[in-house]
């Protein structure tokens, strides 16, 4: 099998990224150090200049023709995410598609969003003119998971360009073909400078862009590594967006469709084999509906299967290490009363994981309180909807939910502690570019997508510009005299009333 290879300099350590069901390299890289690192910073500085200098218009056509590269050549980088992540090819094309909305979206919408604009001055500056603009950071290091490894860094990079910036782009060391793929086509449409570079390596790679004097550092990874990203860059002041694990629920009401709930909840749960931030790993759902939905359930996802095959259901667990996590929340489940209704401890069959259901988990598990981050769901009883919200809001994690109801799911959907939450489907704010993500508590804090990712990439910049001298200046030494009693008056005439009512 080809690798693909991005020659280091004699000398330079390198490791190599696997196949995760076969075990065959797919690329062998350059491990990158704190010099290293912090040269590409160097390097990106001028670019994000000369990038910034092309101007809304300018960018937003390079990033549609970046677009229509990725679009044109679907085939292979779904290829390359399968071999190197492990998903099934289909899953990888959904993934993209997604990528292509976001990318299309940042560019179209970045002007509107950033540019300059004018703003209400108020009563009491009302002889000045103010302006509102977002300027880029400059050079935003970015730093990407694995298990998405395609969307979820392009959820800051196509953001973080749009705005203006250049970025340097830290792959998963489980991943660094793709990240070198999409670096190297941006390359092909954008030639003139390095607006977006790659370094690869391990998690001292990550750290050392932390400690490179980038301008933002946008994080998407675990918890614990978002600690410690968070901490490098407190010694500098540099700005941060942490996107974190998830533990997320979902809610089936009484009067939900429970074939269609059980059929999202496996998609939601088991899909990418469990691998996705905002999948599913906790269903609570309300005892009208409990062993209708359980029955659903366990029929269809003793239908899938793991494989590295064309038909199979998902593939294999990307990092190895991962399995041990699995394996474990499963037999503390069993250990503490919970019931495996559909496979168990046994499902672990390294390098897949074959589905797992569990029923009556306690939710002081750690199935139910830790990320498990495989095909794994629990499946919960409660009396109703308010007992599901307040066991959906027992872990620390916030990051998204899923409801499950005909009648009032936006309103269950709105008291779940969570960035996003999805209604009657799972995980599809993620495809509407138009609307912020990221969590709350463990799983992060900042956004990516939408107005407020494009903010994310971007500070303000605000302006009043005088035009005509105050009819009552008090802001100088040489105000006249009664001047700011005058002030007063005004004061009261515009503030001292009760507050006018909205129509
Ligand atoms: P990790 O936290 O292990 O790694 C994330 C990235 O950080 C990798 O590029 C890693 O490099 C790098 N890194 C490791 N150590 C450091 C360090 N000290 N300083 C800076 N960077 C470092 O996460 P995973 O890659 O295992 O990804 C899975 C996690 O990501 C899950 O918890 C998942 O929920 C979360 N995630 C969150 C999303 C969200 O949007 N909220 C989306 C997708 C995933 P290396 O790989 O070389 O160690």
């Amino acid at each position: 099998m080809t690798t693909v290879d991005s020659p280091p300099a004699a000398g330079v350590e390198t490791f190599e990224s696997l196949d995760p069901a076969t075990g065959e390299p797919v690329g062998r890289f350059p491990v990158h150090d704190g010099a290293a690192v912090r040269a590409a910073v160097e390097r990106a500085r001028p670019a994000a200049e000369w990038w910034w200098g092309l101007g809304w218009a300018g960018r937003a056509a390079r990033l549609a023709d970046w677009r229509r590269v990725l679009a044109g050549r679907l085939a292979e980088i779904g290829e390359l995410v399968h071999r190197e992540g492990g998903k099934p090819v289909d899953d990888a094309l959904i993934e993209l598609a997604a990528v292509l909305e976001h990318l299309d979206w940042a560019a179209r919408h970045a002007e509107k969003v950033l540019g300059r604009r004018k703003v209400r001055t108020g009563v009491l500056l009302a002889n000045h003119a103010a302006t509102l603009e977002y300027q880029p950071h400059g050079v935003v290091g970015v730093i990407g998971p694995w298990n998405y490894p395609v969307l979820t860094p392009m959820g800051s990079i196509a953001y973080a360009l749009a705005a203006g910036n250049a970025v340097v782009f830290k792959p998963s060391e489980f991943t660094p073909a793709v990240g070198s793929w999409l670096v190297a086509t941006f390359a092909e449409i954008v030639p003139e400078q390095p607006v977006l570079q790659l370094v690869t390596g391990l998690g001292a790679t990550g750290a050392a862009l932390c400690r490179a004097g980038v301008d933002k550092i946008a994080f998407t990874g675990s918890t614990a590594t978002g600690k410690a990203v968070m901490a490098a860059c407190a010694e500098t002041l540099t700005p941060v967006v942490i996107e974190c694990g998830g533990k997320d629920a979902m809610v089936v009401d009484a009067d939900a469709d429970v074939s269609a709930a059980a059929d999202a909840a496996l998609w939601g749960g088991l899909s990418n084999g469990g691998q996705t931030c905002v999948g599913v790993e906790r269903v609570y759902v309300v005892d009208a509906v409990h062993d209708a939905f359980l029955a659903a359930l366990t029929e269809r996802a003793r239908e899938l299967r793991p494989g590295a095959d064309r038909e199979a259901s998902y593939g294999p667990l990307t990092v190895p290490a991962q399995l041990d996590v699995v394996r474990r929340h499963i037999e503390d489940a069993l250990a503490r009363g919970g019931r495996a209704v559909v496979g168990g401890p046994e499902s672990v069959r390294p390098p897949y994981v074959e589905p797992v259901i569990l029923a009556d988990v306690p939710e002081d598990s750690l199935a139910v309180q830790e990320e498990t981050f495989g095909p794994t769901l629990t499946v919960t009883r409660v009396s109703d909807v308010d007992d599901a919200v307040r066991r959906a809001n027992g872990t620390r994690y916030g990051l998204a939910a899923a409801v499950f109801s005909k009648s009032r799911g936006e309103e269950i959907a709105r008291r779940i502690r969570s960035g996003m939450a999805s209604v009657n489907s799972v995980v599809s704010f993620a495809g509407v570019a138009a609307l912020p993500f990221g969590g709350v508590g463990d799983s992060g804090f900042g956004r990516v997508h939408g107005e407020d990712g494009l903010r994310e990439f971007a500070r303000s910049k605000a302006i009043t510009r005088q035009r005509f001298p105050a009819p009552v200046d008090v802001t100088t030494f040489r105000r006249k005299k009664g001047a700011t009693k005058r002030l007063a008056t005004i004061l009261q005439l515009v503030y001292g009333r009760p507050a006018r009512r909205r129509r």
